[in-house]
């Protein structure tokens, strides 16, 4: 973490930090391991007529020109996490389940975080009274049954912060299923030892749930690292954001999920991706990635196949696809959710 590339040096790089400095908006970080996965320099690579560059590793990690733009819909809060707010760094959307943002802290900032507009005012890991608050909290909501343990990266702080998180959660409910949603693995890989999966074990029942977008972040270091999950005997499961440029091909997904499987890790969610303010050019039309969905269906097995799912806009809650779409409407799709409420998404140009 200390050791992240933070700056970048070309006159075009240091504008673009710049901006993002003045817009508060999520900064530049990633570590090195990371850009080693690229093909290119990250300082030289090649851009798109966007500015995003072309590789998918430093695609998800510089900063590009485009990010200043606001797509049809966007907005810094597509979740609606504002609203759904039961405490600090603590969601209480749906009925069984809560969300604590952890930490506020990346290995890589990924430009298409939906949380891009929210985590440069949360650095750090929440604090002792933020625990406790947390703990109270469940002891008083026993309709909860998990607790998804998110960020930021729930991981980047040390294991007796995270320790002291998971004990209280414990106490608060000894069946509550702790979730952990991490991008270490891809990140940051070494960060997952023994040490680690040690403090998870001893905190089951806990899932860990992996995002995970390209194949080429399935290094020899993220396979030990996965491992090392694995072998404790904790369910490793992933999800994945479906981005423009990045992996919106059904080759690229076929040979990301297939291998995952095969390494004992179940492909869990494809997300379309959230009306997040200036994500547009990472979003894939939903036209694509319907059409990349049935590709997938054909070619996966069911063990393979992940759910594909879209966050309704304004945090109106998640909808599995294709089931929840009633028509199109000229740049509109209708989403219908369970509930029988419906959504309008927009179909990206
Ligand atoms: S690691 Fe997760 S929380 Fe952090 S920037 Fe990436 S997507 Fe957002």
């Amino acid at each position: 973490m200390r050791k992240r590339v933070r700056t970048l040096s070309q006159p075009s790089g240091k504008a673009l930090l710049k901006r993002l400095e003045a817009e508060k908006v999520l900064p530049f970080a990633a570590t090195a391991y990371w850009l080693s996965l690229a093909c290119e320099d990250y300082e030289t690579c090649s851009r798109d007529e966007r500015g995003v560059p072309l590789d998918p590793i430093l695609a998800q990690a510089l900063p590009s020109p485009a990010e200043f733009e606001r797509g049809r819909m966007e907005t810094e809060d597509p979740l609606g996490e504002k609203e759904h707010s039961v405490l600090p760094r603590v969601v209480h959307q749906y009925p069984s389940r809560v969300l604590v943002r952890a930490s506020g802290d990346c290995p890589l900032y990924c430009r298409y975080c939906f949380r891009r507009s929210l985590l440069p005012g949360e650095e750090g890991f929440i604090d002792d009274s933020g625990i406790e608050a947390l703990g109270r909290y469940l002891e008083a909501h026993r309709e909860v049954r998990e607790v998804l343990v998110s960020g930021g990266e729930p991981l980047t702080a040390s294991d007796s912060r995270r320790e002291s998180l998971f004990s209280r959660i414990r106490a608060a409910g000894k069946d509550l299923t702790i979730r952990v949603c991490t991008r270490a693995p891809v990140s940051l890989p070494d960060r997952v030892d023994a040490q680690l999966v040690a403090l998870f074990r001893r905190y089951r029942p806990l899932k860990v749930i992996i995002h995970v977008n390209h194949p080429a972040e399935l290094s020899p270091r993220f396979e030990k690292a996965a491992e090392t999950i694995l072998d404790a005997g904790l369910p490793l499961l992933s999800q994945t954001v479906l981005l423009r440029g990045i992996n919106d091909s059904t080759e690229v997904l076929i040979r990301l999920f297939s291998r995952l499987a095969r390494l004992g890790i179940d492909p869990y969610y494809l997300f379309q991706g959230d009306l997040a303010a200036g994500t547009a050019h990472f979003r894939v039309p939903l036209s694509r990635s319907l059409e990349i969905y049935r590709e997938l269906r054909l070619a996966l097995s069911g063990l393979e196949l992940p759910r594909l799912a879209v966050d309704a806009p304004d945090g109106e809650g998640k909808l599995f696809l294709p089931e929840s779409i009633v028509v199109r409407e000229g740049d509109f799709w209708i989403l219908e959710g369970p509930d029988g409420r419906r959504h309008r998404y927009p179909e990206e140009s």
